[in-house]
């Protein structure tokens, strides 16, 4: 039997990369219904394995027998001591300019500007960086199972590429001599830290299945 996973997230990113994961596994992926109009816990934990349990149990409660996965992830810049980290979404509305989602939804454009401002000093071969995430898998406000990924890169000095979301056009992979927004979705999964997350919880979503069949 198909596992159904109810995934507590309203980035269409996500959900389009979590589905193409799935695919190949039996696994539907849906968002949480009326996440939208369920307000959100405040995601103050110190690490993304924090705010990604944080999430799991809070949105599990919502769907009582429902297996929930949740997620947190970001970008961690070394030159910038790891930031944004846990505040890569609220990068750029944490200086007080912008809010975040902004009126008119250029978060992601904020937060890259204010990215390579950051970076303007800092010579190329210092500009390392990884995005990490980490999946926590939930049932009834307990957390059940949690797996992480990472992906190394560099932050070029202007943005490449159309595709992906958020830091995507400055992130670039050096094996590929291209930026996480000049790669199809599938390459993208094949190597980012979301995809090897979800490649990392599959054998526990596996069992799952089994048990649920
Ligand atoms: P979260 O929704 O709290 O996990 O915040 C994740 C933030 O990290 C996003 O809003 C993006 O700014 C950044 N981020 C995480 N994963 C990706 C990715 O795959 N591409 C680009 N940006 C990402």
């Amino acid at each position: 039997m198909a596992l159904r996973l109810f995934v507590a997230t309203t980035s269409q990113g996500k959900l389009r990369d979590f589905r193409t994961a799935a695919a190949a596994h039996s696994i539907s992926i849906e968002p949480l219904p009326n996440l939208e109009g369920i307000p959100a816990p405040d995601e103050n934990g110190a690490t993304f394995a924090d705010n990604a349990t944080l999430k799991a149990v809070y949105y599990s409660r919502l769907a009582p027998g429902e297996l929930v996965l949740a997620d947190d992830s970001g970008l961690e810049v070394d030159a910038l001591a790891g930031a944004p980290g846990v505040r890569s979404a609220r990068f750029a509305a944490d200086t007080g300019l912008v809010d975040s989602p902004d009126a008119n939804d250029n978060t992601d454009v904020w937060n890259n500007m204010l990215l390579l401002q950051k970076l303007a000093s800092v010579p190329a071969a210092q500009r390392t960086a990884r995005y990490r995430c980490v999946l926590v898998a939930a049932r009834n406000g307990q957390p059940l199972h949690s797996a992480e990924g990472a992906v190394e890169g560099l932050i070029l000095d202007s943005p490449s590429g159309t595709g992906g979301f958020g830091y995507d056009p400055l992130f670039f992979l050096p094996e590929l001599d291209l930026t996480m927004a000049e790669i199809d979705l599938e390459t993208k999964l094949s190597l980012s830290h979301r995809g090897r997350a979800f490649a990392a919880l599959l054998p526990f979503l596996s069992d799952s299945s089994e048990a649920n069949s």
